[in-house]
């Protein structure tokens, strides 16, 4: 058995890198566990709204993708029956925090990698099996890996996607298919965009569509639909499907987007989510395990905030985990981490579902068809739900308390 530090983390995606760089600006180290060989970014890029960049500015990261990528403060809504284009104004949090900004995958995953120590992430490492012993009054994790080792700590954070092992260890339900599915990739126009640096949707009845410039050479673009319709898995049949199938009517610019899609990060998903009243109700912590991200809250892409939202758990559980490690000297003890994580838990819950629903509805409202009653209900909809919205992504998770005196009756204590 190995003893592998204060925290194990499961998981090295937005959730778990974050979550990993919280905990180490807090004075805790922790070891990052995951299954792939290298840093997964399915999916090619994402926006991050205020409240992400917030989280970021916590985290010691936003400065280094800032300087990279720029806001973008409009966009339209093209609905493609009718040709209709409505205009949709983006902003910051009334200065204090960044615009949406689209950002690479990779990008963000290596700003957050780069902050660990070089041994945090141990890749090929799939866990199997969890076990909390009680040794005396203290509870230790014990985590089974795939290949038979054993690795043992004081808490144990599951990071580990839509499809959470932790979660259901928990006792969470699985998340249930929204009936959609999305193609997501990057266009590539080697000879310059020649768009501007704006967000194009289009949405039509059961379909949603978005184009982004990336960078002056790269667009952003994905497709949502029934999943019921038939989806090739290869990405050059992918394309071909879009083109010639589901954005079949859609305006000509967004078929010359998808006609320049680089096939190499073009893929295909289902759309999860979970019950709001399952992350409200069910138990998203035990003692010392508990869980960030899509394992706790996946949802429809809609508001686009399963990865800003990521960022805000990290920030969260850093602080409540921090504020236990100052209390107790520099120290973590593992019967004061129930505590925390019940903080944590009860911090997040009701953003989280307020998130899911959200997600959901704002797709929905999007894409409810022509008949004159669902338009109603949607521009009702429409004009109560969205304004709202504006600030659920404009929202400031907090910060970390100061670790600097702990860690010095850490070190005395140590010498
Ligand atoms: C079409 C679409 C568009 C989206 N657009 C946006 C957007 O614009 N903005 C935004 O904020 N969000 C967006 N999202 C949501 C966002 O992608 C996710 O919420 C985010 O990636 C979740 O990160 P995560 O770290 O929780 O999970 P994941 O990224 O799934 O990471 C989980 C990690 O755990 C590892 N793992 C799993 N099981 C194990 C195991 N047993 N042992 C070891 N490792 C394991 C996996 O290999 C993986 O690396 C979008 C989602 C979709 C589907």
């Amino acid at each position: 058995m190995e003893i592998v530090g204060d925290g194990v983390i499961i998981g090295a995606g937005i959730a778990g890198l974050a979550t990993a760089v919280a905990l180490k600006r807090v004075g805790v180290q922790a070891l990052i566990l995951e299954k792939s060989d290298t840093l997964r970014s399915t999916g090619a890029a994402l926006t991050l709204f205020p409240n992400a960049w917030l989280a970021l500015d916590a985290l010691g990261v936003s400065d280094k993708l800032t300087s990279l990528y720029t806001p973008f403060s409009k966009g339209s809504i093209t609905d493609v029956a009718t040709g209709a284009v409505q205009e949709v104004l983006y902003t910051g949090n009334g200065g204090k925090a960044q615009g949406p900004i689209l950002v690479h995958r990779k990008a963000l995953l290596e700003a957050l990698a780069k902050e660990l120590p070089a041994d945090s992430i141990r890749f090929s490492s799939k866990f199997t099996a969890i076990e909390q012993q009680e040794l005396g009054d203290v509870s230790i994790v014990l985590l089974h890996l795939k290949d038979g080792t054993t690795t043992k700590s004081k808490v144990l954070v599951g990071c580990d996607g839509v499809n959470s092992a932790v979660a259901k260890w928990l006792g969470l339900s699985a998340p249930i298919h929204s009936g959609q599915a999305a193609v997501r990739g990057l266009a590539v126009f080697p000879q310059g965009l020649g768009f501007k640096k704006e967000v194009a949707q289009f949405v039509d009845v059961g379909k949603r569509a978005a184009f982004v410039p990336l960078t002056d050479k790269e667009l952003y673009w994905a497709l949502a639909c029934l999943e019921g319709e038939s989806m090739a898995r290869d990405p050059g049949l992918i394309q071909k499907e879009v083109i010639e199938n589901h954005a079949k009517d859609f305006p000509p610019e967004y078929l010359d987007v998808v006609r320049h899609a680089d096939l190499s990060n073009l893929t295909w998903a289902p759309l999860m989510f979970r019950h709001p009243w399952n992350v409200i109700f069910g138990n998203l912590s035990k003692g010392n395990i508990t869980l960030a991200g899509n394992a706790i809250h996946p949802m429809t892409p809609d508001l686009a905030q399963g990865g800003c939202s990521a960022l805000e758990d990290a920030v969260v559980l850093g602080r409540h985990i921090g504020n236990s490690f100052i209390k107790n000297g520099g120290l973590l003890v593992p019967e004061n981490m129930a505590p925390a994580t019940d903080g944590y838990v009860k911090e997040r819950k009701w953003r989280a579902a307020m998130l899911i629903t959200g997600s959901y509805l704002s797709g929905w409202v999007q894409q409810v068809g022509s008949k004159w009653w669902k338009k109603f209900l949607r521009d009702t909809l429409y004009g109560f739900v969205m304004p709202r919205l504006s600030n659920v992504v404009a929202y400031d998770c907090g910060t970390f308390p100061s670790v600097s005196a702990s860690s010095d009756q850490r070190h005395n204590r140590e010498i």
